[in-house]
């Protein structure tokens, strides 16, 4: 492997396991069953056909849920769902749907959201810069909403669910873009889950949703096709052109989630190693890297911390690149260091950046 790929911590496009990069090298060349480059392989060929019902049963299989949810590949990204969920779900005359704003990217659904119709903000990680996540306690959801909506892994921040929120009699809608397959997930208790690929399950260019069918039973007849549910799952996500790359990518992904690690459980417990060698090296700093999400919500897929001032920030980032680290500086709307290790960063390269923390830690404090 290239050893720049095998220790990139970037935040999104995220790294992929180096045999799902090998298979796609070939891919590009030629895709063994078809004697073409996937590149130029026409999204109404069977072979194409073929990928998104393979696709399909594999996320129903990983996730555990049956045909009463479609399996959509969209495009447009997550964004494009802050627009479209409430375009599909949200009564423009009735009770208005409970919104979390737990950090930036549950920020960035509200306007959208507010856009297509009525909704509140149960909660919000505002006042204390969004360093934790609202216990049960803290939470007054209305029973009557339309639906909750949450985002289970704040990117930015590094915050992350631990639990499944709201109520059963309540429709439940997830963001999941930044940590989807990364751990099992009760899904049938969802009414509508989203991801976009480019965090952990593959490049950029498709956004898996998953829909519990009956939902779309009452979403407005007007909408535009191409932003219609019923449209998309008609169609088998082959609407109008598709990302055939993406797509196929993902299809990677899951084989090798399902075949080479074992399922969800399985990737759940790596990912739990992962994320306590880094936040030992947090706890064991005495200070020196500070962390910025509450201990009890801590992101199992993104470790966000800060140093004690931004000139050890920037050295720290310029020896972590010339050790061979990257993607390792916080998003820009919170600044600091945030290491992402997503499925495919490997324990191994994980614990090489842990000893790096502590070397540079302790030629600092010398
Ligand atoms: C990165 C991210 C987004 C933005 O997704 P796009 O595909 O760029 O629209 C949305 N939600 C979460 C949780 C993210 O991490």
């Amino acid at each position: 492997m290239n050893p720049r790929n095998a220790m990139n911590f970037s935040g999104g496009p995220g790294a992929l396991p180096e045999s799902v990069l090998r298979e796609v090298q070939q891919a590009i060349m030629e895709v063994p069953e078809v004697g073409l480059s996937v590149l130029g392989i026409s999204h109404r060929s069977d072979w194409f056909a073929g990928v998104v019902e393979e696709l399909e049963t594999n996320i129903r299989r990983l996730l555990g849920v049956g045909n009463d949810y479609h399996v959509l590949l969209l495009q447009g990204g997550a964004t494009q769902q802050f627009s479209m969920v409430p375009m599909s779900l949200l009564p423009p005359d009735g009770a208005p749907a409970d919104y979390l704003h737990t950090g930036y990217w549950s920020g960035k659904v509200l306007p959208s959201a507010r856009r297509e119709g009525p909704i509140r903000v149960a909660w919000s990680g505002e006042p204390d810069g969004f360093r934790h996540l609202p216990s049960d306690e803290e939470l007054a959801l209305n029973a009557d909403a339309p639906y909750l909506h949450y985002v289970s892994n704040e990117t930015v921040e590094g915050l992350q669910f631990h639990r499944l929120l709201g109520h059963d009699h309540v429709l439940r809608i997830c963001d999941m873009s930044s940590d989807f397959l990364s751990r099992p997930v009760e899904a049938q208790r969802f009414g509508l889950i989203y991801a976009h690929a480019q965090k952990n399950v593959g490049p950029a260019g498709v956004t898996v949703v998953v829909v519990r069918d009956d939902l779309l039973e009452d979403a407005p007849q007007d909408l535009p096709d191409f932003l219609d549910y019923r449209s998309q799952a008609r169609a088998h996500s082959i609407l109008n052109t598709p990302p055939v790359f993406a797509i196929y990518v993902v299809l990677l992904v899951t084989r090798w989630l399902m075949q080479e690690v074992g399922g969800l459980a399985a990737m759940a417990a790596i990912n739990q190693q992962k994320a306590a060698r880094l936040y030992e090296v947090l706890d064991e700093s005495h200070g020196f890297y500070c962390g910025r999400a509450a201990k009890q919500d801590r992101s199992l897929m993104n470790v966000a911390f800060n140093l004690p001032d931004q000139a050890l920030e920037q050295r720290f980032l310029a020896e972590a690149q010339a050790a061979g680290f990257s993607g390792l500086k916080g998003h820009r709307a919170v600044g600091g260091m945030r290491a992402s290790i997503y499925n495919a960063v490997t324990l191994e390269a994980v614990e090489q950046l842990a000893d790096f923390m502590d070397r540079f830690r302790r030629t600092q404090q010398r």
